[in-house]
């Protein structure tokens, strides 16, 4: 039997009753690149704005140098990890061989790439510690809707029929520390969420949520957390917490937005996670920013594989074929064809150039990073929380809170230096969070400049307050005045500086 690609979505999509696609009746079978058959290329060509080759050079590159990249300069974002995207990524995604594929195209076709999106799925569920992947999901917030959705089948497959509506299974537990995403995801889905303390030094409650649970165990549907938490605090009692909502019924939940501090230490999979979304572009190198394309990919633990998205690549071992599947039952699709396949490719290049051995570096480097931060700097930033942290540190301000100089200030200071600003006022735990993520990517010269500089900044709010308040000075248009740009947004920004 000759199943193709095609032949499964158009199966799928007109199972599901979507807009279908379809080609020509004669459509021949035997193209290898994306040549577009006769019939759907054009009569006449498009009408586009005339333009000579000068003009459009400087526009793009006007464009460009109005951007500040990870290409540019030190990216400390926390919680959003800013790695470097290694040229090799680019090449591999821009090959013809892969560029120049269709969705459409008949697996028997394309089994090179149909290849690369098999081995990423086992790779990722390797990594991960978990059974199956699917890479159908196009960002870290569509890959938690996934990931809630599947949990939703898996509790309405499973449930009594008799249930009463009280007795069902819509609530969501997330730690108050939880990126925005997660409540959002989680409203999205249609489910209801109910938040579980934070203590003091950023872990969960577990007595709260062990309350939570008495409470209301035979209505939740899953916890979502991340380990490390938004703190970069790994929780000492993540054991105990998925066993105690495995208990009440509810499924576990992990947001793997930032896998950096775990690659080769340990997997969400042995932490009894039983459902997770990984950012492709975060954990593993692809550029992201600018609304895309990302990838978030979702992975479930065994015996939840069939509630998975589709389409799925498998491999035929007696037919030695790849090919594509479409399982009754499954979710559908939730994005277009394979998600964003170019990101995969990055990724996957980013997996294989490290290699096994040493994507076990990657953690411990992140971590060790943040932390030679943390000490170094917490003579003149305020460290709420002792101890180690993991891939990034949270800070709360200067130390000296009597010069008025804010967080804001502080980053605001950094661009005249150079650098990007880090991720401030989140997490919300603290009044003043200044959150440092340097990746495992930078220099040791790199890390020692940028705190020499953040040691700078702070002597300048002692020294003279409103320099940093007034801050940034060599920016094209100085401090920007947040409200007035959301209400009156200035979009032709080149026109503006040059009247
Ligand atoms: C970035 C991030 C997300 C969302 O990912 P997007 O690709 O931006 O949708 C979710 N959770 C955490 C912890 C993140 O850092």
């Amino acid at each position: 039997m000759n199943r193709t690609l095609y032949g499964n979505l158009i199966f799928e999509l007109s199972k599901k009753g979507r807009r279908g696609y379809s080609l020509p009746q004669d459509y021949d079978r035997t193209h290898t690149t994306a040549e577009l058959p006769e019939a759907l290329r054009r009569k006449e060509a498009a009408r586009l704005p005339e333009c000579d080759e000068l003009t459009v050079v400087r526009h793009y590159t006007n464009l460009s140098h109005n951007n500040f990249g990870v290409n540019d300069g030190f990216y400390p974002l926390g919680s959003c990890t800013m790695k470097y995207n290694p040229v090799i990524n680019e090449e591999i995604a821009a090959m013809k061989a892969f560029a120049g594929l269709h969705p459409l195209q008949p697996v028997d076709t394309c089994q090179g790439a149909l290849e690369v999106y098999f081995n990423l799925q086992q790779s990722l569920a390797e990594l991960a510690g978990l059974s199956e992947f699917t890479l159908n999901p196009c960002a870290g917030a569509h890959g938690e809707l996934t990931g809630l959705m599947v949990i939703r089948a898996y509790h309405e497959a499973t449930s009594v029929p008799s249930a009463s509506a009280e007795g069902q299974r819509t609530k969501v537990l997330i730690p108050d520390s939880a990126h925005g995403t997660n409540p959002a995801s989680a409203a999205v889905c249609g489910l209801e969420v109910v938040e579980v303390k934070s203590l003091p030094d950023g872990t969960v409650d577990v007595e709260h949520l062990s309350q939570l649970l008495d409470e209301m165990g035979d209505q939740v549907a899953a916890m979502m957390m991340t380990n490390p938490n938004t703190l970069g605090i790994f929780e000492p009692r993540v054991l105990e917490i998925t066993e105690m909502v495995h208990k009440a019924g509810g499924l576990m939940y992990y947001d793997g937005a930032n896998l950096n501090a775990l690659l080769g230490e340990c997997r969400p999979g042995d932490m009894g996670f039983d459902v997770m979304h990984i950012n492709l572009h975060k954990t593993f190198s692809t550029p992201h920013g600018g609304g895309g394309p990302g990838s978030g990919p979702v992975g479930v633990r065994k015996g939840l594989e069939q509630f998975l998205p589709t389409p799925r690549v498998i491999f035929n071992e007696e037919e030695k074929q790849f090919s594509v599947e479409v399982p009754e039952g499954a979710l559908g699709s939730v994005g277009n064809f394979f998600g964003n396949f170019g990101v995969m490719l990055k990724a996957y290049a980013y997996i294989l150039s490290l290699g096994r051995e040493n994507v076990k570096n990657v953690g411990p480097l992140a971590t060790l990073n943040a932390n030679y931060i943390k000490e170094r700097l917490r003579d003149d930033y305020l460290l709420p929380i002792e101890g180690l942290c993991k891939h990034e540190v949270v800070f709360d301000g200067l130390v000296d809170k009597s010069t008025g100089v804010t967080t804001m200030d502080v980053a605001k200071r950094l661009l005249d230096y150079g650098y990007h600003a880090p991720t401030i006022y989140f997490p919300l735990l603290f009044h003043e969070s200044l959150m440092i993520e340097p990746t495992e990517n930078e220099s040791k010269e790199t890390i020692d400049a940028f705190i020499d500089v953040m040691h700078k900044i702070a002597a300048e709010a002692k020294n003279d307050p409103e320099l940093v308040k007034s801050a940034p000075h060599n920016t094209p248009i100085g401090r920007v005045d947040d409200v007035l740009a959301a209400k009156q947004p200035v979009t032709t920004y080149w026109k503006s500086i040059k009247a």
